[in-house]
Formats: structure tokens, C-alpha cells, sequence
């Protein structure tokens, strides 16, 4: 904990949902839903217009079309989504070298290692210029949290929502906890709340008055210790880099979800080759291999499998992460899948080249095991067979996806409104442009392709020498209180 506010929450507002709106401006001010559109999909991210409606992320999607049934429904563009993050995650590693990045969207910042802020007025000061600099890159808005710690600083960001800063000043945080839902705090799950509940206790308060032996006696000393300090604001958890992580992971999310089980262990065996450079190139080794997949759906699956010592060979991360993925049914399709290493060590030399060979051998061993799954994997594939030959309209939305980008020899770039029945619907406009025309064609027009997403700002400006004109403002005289302007 730290007596200025310099840990920095930013969040993006309705990331996707409004990545969609800035691209398509006959979206803007409209309920937009972003998520998988299959009989199984959740919802993604809503746009604001579709949250008064009440649809929310993780929602079935079935449910969202009932609450909204005028809403834009899209299947997301990661290739889009990943080019707007990486420019938000520039303009953070400009002001500090400890940026912490939870998800694509998402990111904390320690402002005072970057040594861009020391209180409170530089610190709103900075949090208001990188919100002026990703609206002028990226075109899109996202809200910032300042604290004194982590927990605090995403609590902020979510007070500030949307497109706001908030900034929690050190010495306020149990005031303002003690009247917010016992959800607030990270770590506290719909079960932790309802077990909580029913012990009578439903805000942060009732926590901070029951005690540590109470929360120890209802939910275990590990749980109930950390949720009895952070009742009181006690976070003292460090803003990690990458660099200093415990893990290495790399992820890559398919704008097109894949089918072919070969090529998805193609991917996997690519992943692990992208991890272990990334570990190589931090001088690290690591015990644990995990793999992850997000299935078409969006349901989530992580398996991990622990080596007998630490490794950095491509060989046995790569056999590791393929052996897992043996055991994962993939049915039905993958959007998303990441390869990690944790258990991180530095290792040296000699132990390397022992360990690779001992490793080897080992995954030599596990050859049998995975003949077996294999065989598994067959014989479910051909007790699942597919019901039937995909419907002509499945064909149009699986070939021409809701949202995606598409370019015609005449009319130029616009993106999929909707297909079926042999025929896919196109609205002709693009980021920054007036709100476009819709045409239909049939889904085999040879003047139609898939296109890659456009930019969302066509000539960002340059923020190159940013922050550098703006040192810490300690001797700028505003007072704390005055620093409240929006
Ligand atoms: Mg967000």
C-alpha cells in the first residue's frame, strides 16, 4: 500500500462493442452484442445501448436475441481487436516499465516505477492525458482507476465507468468500501457471495465487523484471512511485468473458429515453439506446461501437466501441450488457444541438457497413453457424427460470418449483415465513413471477398515523444481536492 495514488486501472469501455461501432457507423448509438452466434454462444461484450436492455457478457446468447431482439449481433474480430490493444498497450508501457496486462482490454500501470507520477495531481494528470491519447489512436474511449493498490485502482476504474477517471485517494479506501456488495472484492465468486449471505453478511462492512476468526471459521484461513484484509483496503500486491511473471504464456485467438483437428494441433505445436522463444529469451525454464482452449461457444478449459524438472526444450513443451490436448474435446470448433510455461526457474546450463534428454525419454514413455487417447477421441468423434450435411444457411454464416469484413470488386469495403437461404447481406461503409447502403448478393458472387479489418483511425497522430512533455507536476500547487474536474 502506498500513500499516493499511482497505481493506474485502465479498462476499456465495452471493448468489442464499441471496436464494432467505431468501424461500422450505422452502429453508433445502437445496441450491439458481440459473441458467439452458435446455438450454444454467450455473449462476449454488449454495447452500452444493449445493456439497458439488460444483456450482459457471459449471457447465452439465446437469451440476449429475447432482451434484444433488434440488436446488431456479431461475431467478434480478434485480428481487429489485438491491433487496438497492442496500440493501447504501447501508449501504457510509455509510463512505466511495470505494466500488468490482464486481458486485451485491460491493463494496470505503476506509475510511480515509471516515474511519470508521485500524487495525486500528476497522477489524474497523466490518467487524463493517456485517456485523451488512446481516444486519439484508437478512436475508442476507456476509463481509468488511480489507487493506492491494485484491488482499489480496478474499483476506481469501474466507478469511473464509462469513459471516465476516478481517482480513490490512500486513507478513504475503508469508508469507501464498507457500504459495496461483498462482490466487490476481487476473489468473492457468486458461491463465496451466497455463503457469505446466508452467515448474514453482504457488504464489505459486515465483513470488516465479523473478524478474521469468523471469515477463517466460514471460509478457510487462506480465503478468509485475504478477504479480512482486503475488507480493510490492505492490498499490497505488486504491479508484475512480464519480464518478472511466474509464467510465459502466448494465446492466439481465430477470427474463424477451426474445425480440423489437425490443424488445430498444428497451432498448438506453433504456440509451444512462440512460448519457449519467449522463455528463452527471458533466460527462464519452467516446470508446468499448460494448455488452453476456448471452444466455439466461449466455454474455457485449461489442462496443465507438471515435468519431472524444469524445461526450455521446444521438444518437450511442444510433446507436453500436444499431449494435453489429446484429452480436450474440440468438436464443434476452437476460437482460442494458448500455450504456457510456469514453474519458472533460471536453470544452467548443464541441468538443461540432462533434464531435455531425462524429458525425452519420458515423453517417449507417453507415447502408449496418448495412441490411447487418440483412439478415445475417434471413437467419440463417430458417436457424435454429425446430425446431418450443414444446412445451406449454416453454410452462408460459417462461410460469410455476421460482422466480418468483406470487399466487392464495385462497391468496395462493408461488412456482413447477414446471410441465409443463399444469400449473404453487405452494408457497404467503413471507419469513418457516413453510414453505408445494404445490398444482397448470393453467397458464391465471385466480385465478393473476405477482407481484412480496416484501421479505426486512418493517420493516427504521433504520440511518439509522449509522456516526455509532461514530468511529474509535484510542484503544479492544485490541491488534491481540486483535481475532481472530469
Ligand atoms: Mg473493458
Amino acid at each position: 500500500m502506498r500513500a499516493a495514488p499511482t497505481i493506474l486501472h485502465l479498462d476499456m469501455d465495452a471493448f468489442y462493442a464499441s471496436a464494432e461501432q467505431a468501424a461500422k457507423p450505422s452502429l453508433r448509438g445502437k445496441p450491439v452484442v458481440v459473441g458467439g452466434l452458435g446455438p450454444r454462444g454467450v455473449v462476449a461484450t454488449a454495447s452500452y445501448e444493449a445493456r439497458r436492455f439488460g444483456v450482459h457478457s457471459a449471457m447465452p446468447m439465446a437469451q440476449a436475441r429475447r432482451l434484444a431482439p433488434n440488436a446488431a449481433y456479431l461475431v467478434p474480430r480478434f485480428a481487429l481487436y489485438r491491433s487496438v490493444s497492442d496500440q493501447v498497450m504501447e501508449l501504457l508501457g510509455r509510463l512505466s516499465p511495470l505494466v500488468e496486462p490482464l486481458s486485451l482490454d485491460e491493463a494496470f500501470v505503476d506509475l510511480e516505477a515509471g516515474g511519470t507520477a508521485d500524487d495525486t495531481a500528476s497522477a489524474l494528470e497523466i490518467g487524463r492525458q493517456l485517456r485523451e491519447a488512446i481516444e486519439a489512436v484508437t478512436g475508442l474511449s476507456g476509463s481509468v482507476g488511480l489507487a493506492g493498490s491494485k484491488m482499489l485502482a480496478k474499483i476506481a476504474s469501474e466507478e469511473a465507468k464509462p469513459d471516465g477517471i476516478r481517482v480513490i485517494e490512500p486513507g478513504t479506501e475503508r469508508e469507501l468500501l464498507a457500504p459495496m456488495p461483498v462482490r466487490t472484492l476481487p476473489g468473492v465468486g457468486p458461491a463465496t457471495a451466497d455463503h457469505l449471505r446466508r452467515a448474514g453478511m453482504t457488504t464489505v462492512n459486515d465483513l470488516a465487523e465479523a473478524g478474521e476468526a469468523e471469515l477463517v471459521r466460514l471460509l478457510g484461513k487462506a480465503h478468509g484471512g485475504s478477504l479480512h484484509r482486503m475488507a480493510f483496503g490492505y492490498d499490497d500486491r505488486p504491479v508484475v511485468s512480464e519480464r518478472d511473471a511466474k509464467s510465459v504464456s502466448v494465446e492466439d485467438t481465430f477470427d474463424i473458429d477451426l474445425h480440423d483437428r489437425v490443424r488445430v494441433r498444428t497451432e498448438v505445436e506453433r504456440l509451444a515453439g512462440r512460448c519457449v522463444q519467449r522463455l528463452r529469451a527471458a533466460e527462464r525454464s519452467g516446470r508446468t506446461v499448460v494448455l488452453k482452449v476456448r471452444r466455439y461457444d466461449f466455454s474455457t478449459l485449461t489442462r496443465s501437466e507438471t515435468l519431472r524438472g524444469p524445461t526450455d526444450d521446444p521438444a518437450v513443451v511442444r510433446e507436453a501441450a500436444a499431449r494435453l490436448l489429446e484429452a480436450v474435446d474440440t468438436t464443434g470448433g476452437v476460437r482460442l488457444l494458448g500455450v504456457g510455461v510456469t514453474g519458472l526457474a533460471d536453470f544452467t546450463q548443464e541441468d538443461l541438457f540432462a533434464q531435455a534428454a531425462g524429458e525425452r525419454a519420458e515423453a517417449g514413455l507417453a507415447d502408449g497413453a496418448e495412441e490411447g487417447a487418440q483412439a478415445t477421441e475417434e471413437g467419440q468423434g463417430r458417436a457424435d457424427a454429425e446430425p446431418g450435411p450443414e444446412s445451406a444457411e449454416q453454410l452462408a454464416a460459417r462461410r460469410w460470418p455476421a460482422g466480418h469484413d468483406v470487399r466487392h470488386d464495385t462497391h468496395g469495403h462493408g461488412w456482413v449483415q447477414g446471410s441465409g437461404v443463399g444469400r449473404v447481406t453487405v452494408r457497404f461503409e467503413e471507419p469513418g465513413s457516413e453510414p453505408g447502403r445494404v445490398r444482397t448478393f448470393r453467397i458464391d458472387d465471385p466480385a465478393l471477398r473476405p477482407a481484412e479489418p480496416l484501421p479505426l483511425v486512418r493517420e493516427p497522430p504521433d504520440y511518439s515523444s509522449w509522456p516526455a512533455s509532461l514530468p511529474k507536476s509535484r510542484s503544479g500547487g492544485g490541491a488534491p481536492g481540486a483535481e475532481s474536474r472530469p
